[in-house]
This record gives C-alpha cells, structure tokens and sequence, in this order.
C-alpha cells in the first residue's frame, strides 16, 4: 500500500474540487487532489450552457439581489439563504478571477464578458463559451494548478511537493479518529493497489448520483460516492428527494438515450412543439410564475430582441416545470413518434446563428442521430440530470457535521433548494469550491499539532471490503444489480412518484441490499470494470435509498420532487429539511429538521404576495431573527 501525508485531500477533480484544492494550496497547504477519472475529464467538462453571474454586461438591471430572488424561486423557497446569498454576491468574482486566470469567454460587441438568457434567470446572465463553458472552466483551472506546480518547482525543486494529482484513483472510505476526519482509503483503478492518504481534511467534491437512474445525462463517474462516504462517516444529507430531471434530453435513437441537450437552445430561441405542432408551454404556467412570463406567442417572440417590454417565454420556465409538462404532453398520447416532444430552433434561426451559437448541439445529432438541427427539429424528452441534495453543510464554511470534513459542488446540499436554475451549478462550483478550500486550511491551522491520527484497523477493514467481491467464488453479477436499481428508480422514484410505487422501490432497494454483499467479480485487481461497479454499487444503493426514503417522507410537490397523491406545494413542508443519515442497521433513516427562516432584510427583497404563495401565516407575521 502506498502511502502519503497532506494537509488537505480533495476528492474530486471537476470544477469544485479544482477550485478548493488551488484554493487550499494559496493558503499554504499542501494538497492531493484524488479523482477517479482521468485529470481533465471530470463531469464538469459536459457542462454546456455556462456559468451564472449578475455581472450586468448584457442588461445592466440584472445585479445580485435579483439573482438571488431567481435562484430562490427556482428552488421553490427550499434553498438555504445563506448559501444562496453568498452565491449570488460572489459569482461575478469568481467568474472575473477565471478570466484573469486566462478564460476565454465569449465576448459582446463592446467587449465585455457576453452573457445569455436561461430558464428562470430574470436577465442574460450565463457567461459562457460557445455551448463548451464546462471544458474552458476545467481548463482554466487546471492550468492555474499546473501553474502553481511550476511556482513549486521554481521556489521549492519540487513541482508536485505542494499540490499534487491523484488521477484514476477511488476513494472508498473516509478514516476517522473519534469524530475526526483522519484520511482517506482507496484504490489505484489501473493495477488495483491500495493508497492510503492520512489527512486531517478532507473535501468531498464528487458530484452527483445520476448513474442510479436508467435515463440520465449524467457520466459513469456519477456513482454518489461523496454521498455515500459523507453518510458512512457520519454526515447527514440533505433534500435528497430533490432530483431534476432536466426537460431536454435526446430520446433517439435508444443508445444515446438521456444524453443531454442543452437549455441554450432554448435560451437561443428554439420552442417546443408537440406532435400536433402546438406550441404547448403557454398551457402550462403555474400560478406562481403566471405575471413574468408571456401570455401570446408575439409577446414571446418579442421578448428575444425587446426584455424589458416584453414578458419570457414559457419555454424559460425552471427546469422542472418544463419536465412535467413535456410528460403531460406525450401522456396525453402528443408525443413524438419516439416517445418525447420537438425542440425546434430549426424553423426560427438562421443555419449561420445554429452553427456559431450552438455547435456541439449540431455535431450532438448530426453524429449521433443524424439529425440537422439547422434543418429539422430535434425530438427530446425528461432525462435524470442534476441532485439537489447533498451533504448538510454550514453555509459559510462548507464545513459537515464531521470535523475536518468539508463538501463543495454537487455533492453538497442545500444552495438550491427543491430545484436548481441552469447555470447556476458552474458559479456554485467555483464560489464554494473556493469556501471549501479555504475553511479546510483554517481548519488544519486551528488544530495546530493536534492532528487525528489513522488507526490502522480501519484501514484493515477498508481493504477487506474492497477485496471481498474479488474473494467471492459465485455470487451475483454487478451489471445484473446494477441494471435492476436503474430500472427500480426510473420507473418507482422518476419523475412523478406516487406512494405505492415509492413504497415498492424501497422494498425493492432492501431485497436489492443484501444481494450487494454477494457480488462477485471475476479477473483480478488490474484494470477490472466489474470489481470497480461491485464497489460503486454500495454507494448507488445507500444514497438511492435516501432518495426514495425522503421522498415517500415528503408529502408535497415542490421542484425536484412531484407526488401525484400531493400535487401542491404545502407552506408547512417548506419549512421542513429532511435529513438522511446511515442508522444502527446500515441502512438509511430520514427525520425532519427545521430549514434555517430567511433573514428580514432578504425577505424585504421580495413582495409579501409573492411570499404569501410559499410560506405560511406565522412566518410572515413575525420575520424571524437571523437562524445561523
Ligand atoms: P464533477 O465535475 O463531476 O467532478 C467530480 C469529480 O469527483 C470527478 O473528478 C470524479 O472523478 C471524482 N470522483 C467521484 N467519485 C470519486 C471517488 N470515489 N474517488 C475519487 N474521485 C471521485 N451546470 C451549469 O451550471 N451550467 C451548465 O451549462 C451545465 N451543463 C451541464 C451539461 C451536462 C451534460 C451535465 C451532465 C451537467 C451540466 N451542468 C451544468 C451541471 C454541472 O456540470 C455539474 O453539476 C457540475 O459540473 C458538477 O461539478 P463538481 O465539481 O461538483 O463535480
């Protein structure tokens, strides 16, 4: 086993993990970043539309108050405050530092960083490159952390002394002393050999849970693992019933299924029609959102060329409201012939405007279905995208309940609420990827010399866990397991659930549990698919059963989370977090926690009608002191 010594091991290298560890290393840490993929190819990079921020380059009404009105509303008031104010102030900063950096943003006629419309953002908001602003992030950070390398070269004789790349390596346990975070145990994916990190911080920048669902945008690394880890080391998770599904996802041809096509092509103009050619989201706005946006398909139209005279078009609606209606649609028997509804921007914009806005859109389907959005629409449909919920973090510091554990990015709870706005994740990335990094290095320095250390009995049975698939002579297949959880949640906890089904998951998830203990793998520890799914199977399992557990709890509609039995939203669920954590039988419980009450003077920035909508008589009789 290998073995090493850091201040701070970052588990994760996409955006928020990348950001936290150059974050560590400037405080004067020393730092591992761990990541399963290789370096570079972390889920961050898929990211298309671009990065949130009121910067006001495009429509100089657009500053931090109403971001954080827009991102409180698309998370249907579920969101912590606190996380959604400081994203708010904070992105510009952070989207000005990556262009210091050397980011190449896309630019507006006077030169500014450019920045483009997106579902419930009140202005152009999203700074972006192309429809690839996810690769640009990544690549700018990477290079700022080979930059810092050749400043440790230059000064130290040693470039990766201070902050180095862990790439293809697995985490799969967190190490503790009493209640301390003491390091991290894994494996090297290429030869199967043990690693060791003893660490007194540790940051979880994992990302998502997407791979336990069938259809899903998502990539193989998004197996919850930080999920999971937090939950094992005894961290609580958050809002876990909140998945969105994001309304555009390829439908055809079945290979490709779920891959996802970005908002910006509505962002751009593009519609959706249904299989009779009707423009049907004007059907569907809800109470909540009727004044802001557009009643007519001229208004509609307008409002591309003419914002401030003119209302959005509903296409723009959050995410999961166009989800929902785009599964009303082809339930009402006017889907496409392949099971979704048409996105056309074909019939709207010229073949010149598709190809320089939208180019990985147009080699999406040129390649992969052979389809010419410039000349046809495309057919898309819901696919499992993004998980609101996430590790229970302190808003300020990303500090978990666990001592020395921190989380950042998608794997932490909270900044979202119930749903998240696009755009908003690569801001939240780099805002508390930033936070994270630096509360991990104040944490190391308070606890001076007193550091945790790693018993080696906990890393005795890291490794026997890990190797028991490969011990196991005949036992069950890991894509068999795998194949039946995927079905299990698309179909029981999708997107809409009803308490039966929900019910039926979950005794699905405990028959499914014990099989997880008989996995076997066949072949050795080099490269080896199968042993690596047996392990990731842990992970899908236990955070699957906090998502259908918290999501049979909820009994409401809010966002993420549609209950058929419970359609609307209930102002008394809105005060209520449900928080998940591993039980004394390993499996995960779900009890209910108050959500932190807003601060008056953020609630001043909204209209007391429009609060009336989420919260009760009570809240908005007496504004509650500060929570936290
Ligand atoms: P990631 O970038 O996924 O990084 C996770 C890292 O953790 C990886 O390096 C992985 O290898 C590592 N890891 C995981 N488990 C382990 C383990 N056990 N051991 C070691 N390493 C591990 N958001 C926006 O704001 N704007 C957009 O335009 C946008 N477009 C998107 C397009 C697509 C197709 C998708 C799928 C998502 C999009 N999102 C967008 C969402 C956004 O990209 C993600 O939420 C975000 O990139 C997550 O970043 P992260 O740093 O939290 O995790």
């Amino acid at each position: 086993m290998d073995t090493y010594e850091y201040d701070v091991v970052v588990i994760g290298a996409g955006g928020a993990g990348l950001r936290a560890a150059i974050e560590a290393r400037m405080q004067g840490k020393r730092v591992a970043i761990i990541c399963k993929s290789l370096f570079g190819k972390a889920h961050t990079v898929m990211a298309e539309g671009g990065a949130a921020a009121a910067m006001g380059n495009v429509n100089p009404n657009d500053n931090w108050m109403v971001h954080f009105r827009d991102t409180m509303r698309g998370g249907k008031f579920l969101n912590n405050y606190r996380m959604a104010e400081l994203h708010a102030k904070e992105a510009p900063d952070r989207v000005w530092e990556l262009e210091q950096w050397g980011a190449l943003f896309d630019r507006t006629k006077d030169g500014k960083i450019s920045q483009r419309n997106f579902g419930g953002h009140e202005y152009p908001r999203l700074a972006h490159v192309g429809d690839r602003t996810g690769l640009e992030l990544i690549r700018t950070l990477q290079q700022a952390v080979v930059g810092l390398q050749q400043q440790d070269a230059r000064e130290h004789g040693e470039a990766e002394g201070r902050i180095k790349v862990f790439a293809e390596h697995t985490i799969t346990r967190l190490l503790k002393e009493g209640d301390r975070i003491a390091g991290a145990f894994g494996y090297r994916r290429e030869d199967g050999g043990f690693v060791l990190f003893k660490a007194p911080a540790v940051v979880l920048a994992t990302g998502g849970v997407g791979k336990s669902y069938k259809v899903t945008s998502n990539s193989w690394e998004y197996t919850g693992d930080g999920h999971a880890l937090a939950l094992l080391a005894g961290a609580t998770l958050i809002n876990m019933e909140c998945i969105q599904f994001h309304p555009t996802g390829m439908v055809w041809p079945p290979s490709v299924k779920g891959i996802l096509v970005t908002e910006s092509v509505r962002g751009d103009g593009g519609v959706l029609r249904n299989s009779e050619g009707k423009r049907f989201m004007f059907d569907y706005v809800p109470d909540v959102f009727r004044p802001q946006y557009a009643e007519t398909e001229e208004e509609a139209d307008r409002w591309y060329t003419d914002p401030d005279n003119n209302r959005r078009p509903p296409e723009l609606l959050p995410r999961d409201e166009v989800a929902r209606s785009i599964n009303s649609e082809v339930k009402a028997g006017r889907g496409t012939p392949h099971g979704g509804v048409y996105l056309d921007i074909a019939s709207r914009r010229s073949k010149e405007f598709i190809l320089k806005r939208l180019p990985s859109m147009y080699h999406q389907f040129k390649e992969l279905a052979d389809v010419d959005i410039t000349a046809e629409p495309m057919e898309i449909g819901p696919t499992c995208h993004y998980i609101m919920g996430g590790v229970e973090v302190d808003a300020d510091t990303q500090a978990s309940i666990v001592p020395g554990l921190f989380a950042a990015g998608e794997v932490a709870g909270g900044m979202h609420g119930s749903n998240r706005l696009g755009g908003n994740s690569l801001s939240d990335l780099l805002v508390f990827g930033r936070r994270a990094g630096l509360h991990a290095a104040q944490y190391v320095d308070e606890l001076g010399g007193n550091r945790p250390a790693v018993a080696q009995a906990d890393v005795a049975a890291a490794e026997a866990e890990v190797v028991a698939p490969l011990e196991q002579s005949a036992g069950e297949n890991p894509y068999t397991l795998h194949a039946e959880l995927q079905q299990t949640m698309n179909d029981l906890v999708g997107i809409i659930r009803r308490e039966h089904e929900v019910q039926a998951a979950i005794e699905k998830l405990a028959e499914l549990a014990p099989r997880r203990e008989k996995l076997a793998a066949s072949g050795g520890r080099v490269f080896n698919p199968g042993w690596h799914l047996s392990l990731d199977m842990r992970n899908m399992l236990l955070v699957s059963e906090c998502v259908a557990k918290a999501a049979l709890e909820r009994k409401e509609s809010r966002g993420g989370h549609t209950r058929e039995d419970y359609p609307q939203m209930s102002a008394e669920w809105r005060k209520v977090n449900l928080v998940c954590s591993v039980g004394p039988d390993g499996h995960a419980q779900v009890k209910k926690q108050p959500l932190p009450q807003m601060r008056p003077d953020l609630l001043d920035l909204f209209e007391r009608s429009e609060l009336k909508k989420y919260m009760t008589e009570e809240e908005l009789a007496e504004p509650a002191a500060p929570s936290d």
